[in-house]
């Protein structure tokens, strides 16, 4: 039997001359369609291998024809493409953290599509630098003295730790001794960096006179590391960042803190936790502050680095900088973002991540109700709506919770899995969770465009 259906197989040449692949080939290239009907025919082989007694199998050519058609379209396909977030994470790392502003994206295609000022003067027509975009906006609202942006905040913490603490000592908490996302560890980085790392203090507890002690001929920099995606809680104390600079400056040693998430604007006026602010930072007198630009500042991936002049000249300096550099799009689409934090009113508007953020439990329960109006009742779905919190993500601030909106929804002969899993398929693909069995769907991160197309979803998965 298995033998009649490998003998049956259509062969390549034959699969090539049909219309249906000639118009494939036409419009995917020769190499594409043959590669997918090399693919196709092994899998159907394996199949046939896998077969039990009394199973079929469809191998008539129209069949296969059908699974290289679909096999090429989806192989052609964009595979880093937008996604509808629905799970209520508004920084979810895994869908790409922050969104931009869509009313950049005009000045944005400009400056990619064309030359740019990227590193031209275009006042005195010499050669220019690639910071100086950025540097003035980041210390007219930072109120530092100096400024530049690499990568991620991964790459600033390792520049500014291998520029000013190479072959010399870094004195930071224990209780500060963080790991984010899995991957990036401080002991770690500093290992990297070439600076020796001094532990102080206990877990739950530093005290200044940890830092004092430990303080000697080699020590060159004091870190504060924001443990943004844990909280030690109740008996516990940390130096505050006044009193350590206090210390550190009278002894000539420079405070570096590495804020993780980064806010410009005090978010605890919005009914969040209460952050430093990097302005508050800086006016403390920390000497180095990093953060992410993706993160609660809502831009794109960078790392930022603000403090005082001759530290950031020296970092400018260093030749891990120029592995490090930011392309011209992420720099175009961070001075699009940072110029709305001119105007607070303006960013929380125009700024995705903190829209999001700071929505009221009112105003997101009224676009769930303009919802469920307008889907009406439905024949397989039953839904509701329930109170459930989103979360910040992006390991920051682990313990807020925002109390918001969800659809909550099952289908007479459909699984949750099988929801899921459709939407997924959806275009754009719609991601949600499940719990208890039933389907859910944060309003907190979806924007009124995105509601219309689950809407759409919703009503097209009751037919099925
Ligand atoms: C997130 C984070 C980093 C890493 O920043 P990326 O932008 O992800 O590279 C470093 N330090 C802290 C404290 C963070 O929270």
């Amino acid at each position: 039997m298995k033998k009649e259906y490998y003998r049956q197989l259509p062969k390549v040449d034959e699969l090539l001359e049909n219309d249906v692949v000639q118009v494939l080939i036409e419009t995917y290239t020769r190499r594409l369609v043959l590669l997918i009907i090399n693919e196709t025919l092994d899998h159907i082989r394996k199949q046939i291998g896998q077969l039990q007694e009394n199973e079929t199998l469809d191998i008539r050519v129209s069949s296969i024809i059908q699974q290289v058609e679909q096999g090429v379209k989806m192989r052609h396909a964009f595979k880093l493409r937008r996604v509808i977030n629905g799970t209520g994470v508004v920084v979810h790392t895994n869908l790409g953290r922050s969104s931009l502003s869509p009313s950049i994206a005009e000045h944005l295609v400009e400056v990619a599509m064309h030359y740019s000022t990227l590193e031209f003067n275009i006042e005195n027509g010499k050669r220019g630098s690639r910071y100086s975009h950025i540097e003035s906006i980041l210390c007219e609202l930072t109120g530092a003295e100096a400024a530049m942006v690499v990568n991620n905040n991964a790459a600033a913490v390792m520049l500014v730790l291998n520029t000013m603490a190479a072959g010399k000592e870094v004195i930071v908490s224990r209780g500060q001794l963080v790991e984010i996302g899995g991957s990036f560890r401080i002991p770690e980085v500093m290992k990297l960096s070439g600076a020796k790392l001094v532990e102080v203090g206990a877990t739950n507890k530093t005290h200044l006179r940890d830092y004092a002690s430990h303080i000697t001929e080699e020590t060159a920099l004091l870190l504060k590391v924001h443990t943004s995606n844990f909280k030690v809680l109740g008996f516990t104390q940390e130096v505050s960042s006044a009193d350590l600079c206090t210390l550190a400056h009278g002894l000539d040693l420079p405070v570096y803190d590495d804020l993780g998430s980064g806010m410009l604007i005090d978010l605890s006026k919005y009914g969040l936790m209460k952050e430093p602010t990097v302005q508050e930072c800086i006016a403390d007198g920390i000497d180095i502050v990093t953060f992410s630009g993706d993160k609660m500042l809502g831009g794109p991936q960078a790392g930022i680095i603000v403090g005082k002049k001759e530290y950031i000249e020296r970092m400018k300096k260093n030749q891990l900088t120029r592995a490090l550099r930011v392309d011209k799009m992420t720099l175009t689409a961070l001075e699009a973002t940072l110029r709305f934090y001119r105007d607070e009113l303006q960013a929380l508007k125009e700024i995705p991540t903190l829209h999001m953020l700071t929505k009221s439990y009112e105003s997101i329960s009224e676009e769930a109700a303009l919802f469920t109006t307008k889907l009406g009742i439905l024949d397989q779905i039953n839904y509701r709506l329930d109170d459930e919190y989103s979360e910040v993500g992006g390991g920051s601030m682990p313990l807020e919770k925002l109390l918001s909106k969800v659809f909550v929804f099952n289908h007479q002969k459909i699984s949750a899995d099988g929801i899921i899993r459709y939407l997924r398929a959806y275009n754009p693909p719609i991601i949600g969770r499940i719990k208890e069995e039933e389907v859910l769907l944060d309003f907190r991160t979806l924007n009124i465009e995105e509601q219309q197309i689950v809407l759409e979803a919703i009503l097209l998965l009751d037919k099925q």
